[in-house]
Formats: structure tokens, sequence, C-alpha cells
């Protein structure tokens, strides 16, 4: 068996340095693998070499945080090689990690990655780019995206706004017309996520919203601006919670929608900057993944 094993050296404040030694010894004992091992050192690197080389492979191993997924991820689908996959999480934050429920120790990581079986999980298309966990505009993603250490907070600068250290007054709304299943919804919102995980930013809580990796369906979140701090903080503890009911809150399960804005606007995917289109058309990719988690 062919096997690829990409990391990045740097995910989660260098935590891959003191395991790779272990990590590496136990994949070269494996007498019927035949490795190759490769360190990323810039951004889009794992995407462009898992594109190119998906096809040599039997299987890939990915290590890094939640930017390198998302490389891997797009690399494998735009391949059109739906080869198998296991992670090995380094990053800080790790929703998706913790969605597939993976060891947090990098060796236990690394041992079913490499013996483990895989399963099918759904992949979100975002015009056309690729999303595994997270696609979402609004308050935290409306920033500059400078260096890619920025963008690794920039799912942190959720945790700002549920804490509600914005203040109202900076509020930006955004006019959005929606398709959902071809019927045509209209409103004004401050935020808006599309996710497949049970948590984001390890706040955003969907413990409540019955979430699963591979049932075709996303979950739409979206927030109206609030009008005072009383609502504000109603928001932030619904959205922490996933308990009980908010007016402002909407969310709903789909396959695919569509948002129409009347200005471009900056998203995040899976914690990356993804562009600041006007449109933004999102489909589910249904089982289109096979990772190994259990
Ligand atoms: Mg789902």
């Amino acid at each position: 068996m062919k096997v690829l094993f990409i990391y990045n050296p740097v995910a989660g404040q260098l935590q891959i340095k003191n395991h790779l030694w272990s990590i590496l010894n136990y994949f070269s004992s494996e007498k019927k693998i035949k490795l190759t091992i490769h360190a990323t050192q810039k951004t889009k690197e794992a995407y462009k070499i898992v594109k190119k080389r998906a096809k040599k492979y039997d299987k890939i191993i990915c290590s890094g945080g939640d930017g390198t997924l998302h490389e891997v991820i797009n690399g494998l689908m735009d391949s059109n090689y739906n080869k198998v996959l296991g992670y090995i999480p380094a990053g800080s934050v790790n929703d998706f990690a913790t969605s597939l429920n993976l060891p947090k120790n990098m060796k236990k990581a690394a041992i079913l990655a490499m013996e483990g079986n895989p399963k099918k999980i759904d992949v979100g298309k975002f015009n056309d780019e690729y999303f595994l966990y997270v696609a979402a505009f609004g308050v935290f993603t409306d920033v500059s995206y400078v260096t890619t250490q920025e963008m690794k907070n920039l799912l942190g600068k959720v945790a700002y706004f549920l804490q509600g250290i914005n203040s109202l007054t900076s509020m930006k709304t955004y006019k959005v017309k929606m398709l959902v299943d071809d019927v045509v919804y209209e409103d004004e919102y401050i935020f808006g996520m599309v996710t497949n995980t049970l948590s984001v930013g390890s706040l955003y809580n969907l413990s409540n919203q019955d979430v699963l990796l591979d049932d075709g369906l996303f979950e739409v979140t979206l927030v109206k601006a609030p009008k005072d701090l009383i609502e504000l903080s109603n928001i932030t503890t619904y959205l922490l919670s996933g308990k009980g009911d908010n007016d402002l809150v909407k969310i709903f399960k789909t396959s695919n929608i569509e948002f129409v804005f009347d200005e471009q606007v900056p998203w995040t995917l899976d914690g990356e900057y993804g562009g600041d289109p006007q449109n933004a058309k999102i489909e589910v990719m249904e089982k289109a993944i096979d990772i190994i988690c259990e």
C-alpha cells in the first residue's frame, strides 16, 4: 500500500515536533506500506501536492490544523480521485476533529489513521471551492485577511462575537436574498453560517440540532441584528448552549442554498479566507470523502 504523509510542521505552535519521531517510527514499522513524506512550507502547498499526486497513492494521511485539512480536502476533490484520508489533528482549534471523535493524542491519531476504517462523510461546495465544516459571513469575517496567522484566529473572533465584546453600533447588517430548495427568502442578518459540525470555534454549540456528518444536509444558522444588549445577550446564550429558542436566530437544514447579496461579502471557509463574492452558491456533496475515524 502506498501512503502519502503530508504534514504542516508549524501547525498548533509546532505541535508535531515532539511526536514526529514516534509517528514516523511507527509508520516505518508497518512492513506492508510504502511511505512518502512531505512537510509543507507554505499555504496552498498541501492543496497542490494532493491534487497532483493523489492518484499515485492508496491512502493520504495529513497532519495539521483545520487549514491543512481544508487544503487536503480541496486537493482530493479537485483531483477526482477519492482516496482514503487519515487525519492527525495538530491545530489550536480542531472543531472538526472533535466532531469526528478523533484521538487528541497525536500518536494515537496516527495509529488510527493507519489502521482504522474509513467512513463516508459529506463535503460542502462553495461556488468553486470546497469546505468541510463551516462557511460563514458577517461580524467576525468582516476583517482584513493579512497574514495566515490572522486567518487562523478568525474563528477565535466568533468567540469575541459570542461574548458580546463587539459593540452594537459597529454591527454591520447584510441584506440577503436566499434561495433554499427553490424558495426565495429575503432578510437582513449580521451573521450567517452553513455548517456540518457539532461546534464552531469551540463555542457555537450545535449538539441539539441532530447533526450528522453523512446525512446530505448542512445546518444553516442566521442571526438578525439585536436591538439592545439584552437581545444580544440572549443570542449569545442561545448560541453557546444550543438550547431553547430565540426569535433572532434562525436555524434550519438544507442540501443547497444560494446567498445573493447586494454587495461583495467576505466569507470564511473552515477558518480560512474564502473570498468576497456577491453570490454564494452552497451545495452538499453527499458522502464525497472517505475519512478514517473508527
Ligand atoms: Mg449533516
